[in-house]
């Protein structure tokens, strides 16, 4: 079995797996191969029945207080039985087992592992593995994989397959030049593959991880630096002698500039007068005001005679900018045009014709704009919103609307300054670092679900005082659907609940764009009052009158994501309040969920995540999917970054050639990884 093979070559998979494989992306044994664990289920020692807590998965020994019993439902056979040991007694529930039945004895001694739930107010152990002694032994400690799934595919198969996978695959040779790999001290790729699968403990998965994480960031430095090697300064013909509308805009405007949006401006303003191509990043926390930069740039070029254009990374951004561009612009005359994939056919082969004739002076869209069918007349200056959103290709395609015009990407993502210079390593860096004035600090709190009830009355005052609220609700790993289903019910209860007058409605993934259009306007027309939400919401919404934010399973998302969530509100003048509610009250989870409580600065918040998160850590929260990178973690993994980044120069440095026999598996790897992250 080779790596580039089809997974069908994998024994246990047939038509039927393979398709549901398919559906998670992975076609080849080498994308099997790199399909990492999403966490790890920890086989930990034997506990007293008296301490297990709901959730939880526990092995737990004893032995049955007396005969166990077999119920029939309507569904189901359900086994009943209960466990005691020297700390107290558990009830345990095996479901269509009734076979077990012979095997359970009384005054016999059972190790059995489980999860224990709450059933009718007591602990309940559901469907149990009974393990001997000899097993308990050799599994103890031991991490398994738990991967995500799709409907159909067990976590087993998966398993099964990685499994013969991992046995039966010859390896290509290792990419990473053992130079390299020597110099950090890094895994052989074959063993870091199968130790990320299987490791014995923390400490070897940490090692894999390391290899793996290298690997990406390596590739993503190197792929980068070729990148910067040919692109040069380049002159740029678009000049922008003239600012004296730009000024009466400025003066125009309800506020006045923060210091930090000032020398923003300022640093923009000395690129376009340079003569040279500008390539610029606005770094700015959530909230610090980043559009009004993009409005005042873009109108300097409308000013100047020229055409630009804005590209967000959802239909609902770009409507929401077109309206904020109009609110400043029309009054100066400026043809702003709208282009996104789900207007009508007709709609946008208007749009089109605007933009190509050059009466459309502002263009804002999003991945439409790059598509082929879009001309400009006179493009002169680009921005890219949420540029985390997109892949470097997509910012290059953009770029390509254009005779080289002036680039100018905005990102919310606090990264640390030296981090960001290899991250960003083709652009020069702006950053905002303060909020308006006119804000309040949003005031936090971390609790638990008891607090739930307190949370709807506290939300019920401040909708009664005229302001609106985002319910955000557990996201859920395993698939869309039942996320949907998740809001829908939880919306459907909260009507229930909340005073008939208040008006709840859902956002969801699953939602058509047109929907999510119609409920975002709505929110912000004040037309509802309450917005139970998947995390859809996260990205740039802008409704200031919206002042409480409300997070369910808090402990479900990582610390920058919460920061993004909790962005939406502290928007306006009013107090804005952020209830960070978790699902579990394990010390771990209120001690992190007490940071982002704690304060309301991006870049504090990620330098303490990374403090708690060490190398060793098994969390498995989702990633905000912040760059391109599928395990490597830009905080956590900051030492790798700056390491691989390092070997990626060194290498570059030494100008050796990517042709050499002895570099072919990597130049293989750093075109195929170019390939997929739309470098
Ligand atoms: P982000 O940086 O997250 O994209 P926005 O650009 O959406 O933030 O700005 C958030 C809100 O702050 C908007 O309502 C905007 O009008 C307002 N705003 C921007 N700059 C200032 C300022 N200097 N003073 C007061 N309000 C401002
Ligand atoms: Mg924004």
């Amino acid at each position: 079995m080779k790596e580039t093979d089809g997974i069908r070559v994998i024994k246990g998979i047939g038509e039927k797996s393979e398709k549901l494989f398919f559906k998670l992306g992975i076609t080849s044994v080498t994308e099997l191969l790199h399909y990492y664990p999403r966490i790890y289920d920890i086989f930990t020692g034997i506990v007293p029945v008296a301490s297990v807590s709901e959730g939880e998965t526990v092995v737990i020994e004893g032995s049955f207080t007396g005969k166990p019993a077999i119920i029939q439902t309507r569904q189901y056979k359900i086994i009943q039985a209960v466990l005691r040991d020297g700390s107290g007694s558990i009830r345990v529930a095996w479901f269509n087992m009734p076979f077990l039945l012979k095997t359970l004895k009384v005054g016999m001694h059972y190790i059995l592992r489980g999860k224990i739930y709450v059933k009718n107010g007591t602990f309940q152990m559901t469907q149990p593995q009974i393990l001997t002694k000899e097993e308990y032994v050799k599994w103890l400690g031991k991490l398994q994989p738990v991967y995500s799934l799709t409907a159909g595919l067990s976590n087993k198969a998966v398993t099964k397959a990685v499994t013969n996978a991992i046995h039966e695959c010859e390896f290509e040779s290792d990419f990473l030049p053992i130079e390299i790999r020597k110099q950090y001290g890094l895994l052989p790729l074959k063993k870091a593959i199968s130790m990320i699968h299987f490791p014995d403990s923390k400490e070897d998965y940490a090692e894999a991880r390391r290899r793996l994480v290298f690997d990406e960031f390596f590739l993503f430095s190197l792929a980068l630096n070729y990148m910067r090697e040919e692109k040069q300064e380049k002159p740029s013909e678009y000049f922008f002698p003239s600012t004296e509308r730009t000024e009466q805009l400025l003066a125009s405007l309800p506020f006045s500039l923060t210091e930090g949006q000032k020398s923003t401006w300022d640093d923009i303003l000395s690129d376009l007068r340079s003569g040279f191509v500008m390539n610029r990043l606005i770094q700015g926390d959530v909230g610090s005001g980043k559009t009004i930069i993009a409005i005042i740039a873009l109108f300097c070029a409308v000013e100047n005679g020229y055409q630009g254009a804005i590209m967000v990374p959802t239909e609902v951004l770009a409507r929401q900018h077109y309206e904020e561009f109009n609110r400043y612009l029309e009054p100066f005359g400026v043809k702003t045009v709208l282009l996104t994939g789900f207007m009508t056919a007709s709609e946008k082969k208007e749009a089109k014709q605007l933009i190509k004739s050059g009466e459309a002076d502002l263009v804002i869209g999003t991945h439409a704009l790059i598509q082929d069918g879009v001309l400009f007349h006179d493009l002169a200056l680009i921005v890219t919103d949420e540029q985390h959103r997109f892949g470097v290709k997509q910012r290059e395609a953009f770029t390509e609307k254009g005779k080289n015009p002036h680039v100018l990407v905005m990102s919310a993502t606090p990264i640390p300054r030296t981090l960001a210079i290899i991250l960003y390593g083709d652009l020069d860096i702006s950053v905002i670092d303060e909020l308006p004035k006119n804000r309040l600090p949003i005031k936090n709190c971390a609790v638990g679900t008891n607090y739930r009830p307190q949370a709807y009355r506290f939300i019920t005052k401040q909708v009664a005082e005229g302001h609106q609220v985002y319910i955000i609700c557990p996201m859920i790993e395993e698939s869309e659907a039942v996320e949907m289903e998740n809001v829908m019910d939880y919306a459907g209860s909260l009507r229930e609940i909340l005073p008939e007058s208040i008006r709840v409605e859902c956002l969801h993934g699953k939602m058509k764009p047109a929907e999510k259009n119609k409920v975002m306007e709505s929110f912000a027309a004040h037309e509802i009052d309450v917005l139970v939400s998947t995390t859809v919401v996260e990205v740039g919404i802008n409704v200031p009158n919206a002042t409480v934010m409300l997070i369910e399973n808090a402990e479900r998302f990582g610390l920058a994501q919460l920061h993004q969530l909790r962005g939406r509100v502290g928007r306006g003048t009013a107090q804005s309040y952020c209830i960070f509610m978790a699902g579990n009250s394990s010390r771990e989870t209120m001690e992190r969920l007490k940071v982002i409580a704690r304060s309301n600065d991006g870049f504090f918040v990620a330098q303490e995540d990374l403090k708690m998160r060490g190398p060793g850590d098994l969390f498995g929260i989702r990633q905000s999917g912040e760059f391109y990178f599928r395990i490597g973690d830009i905080y956590q993994d900051a030492k790798e970054l700056r390491d691989a980044n390092e070997a990626a120069k060194s290498f570059t440095d030494r100008d050796v050639s990517l042709l050499c026999k002895k570099y072919q598996g990597l130049r293989k790897k750093l075109e195929k990884y170019a390939g997929e992250v739309s470098l």
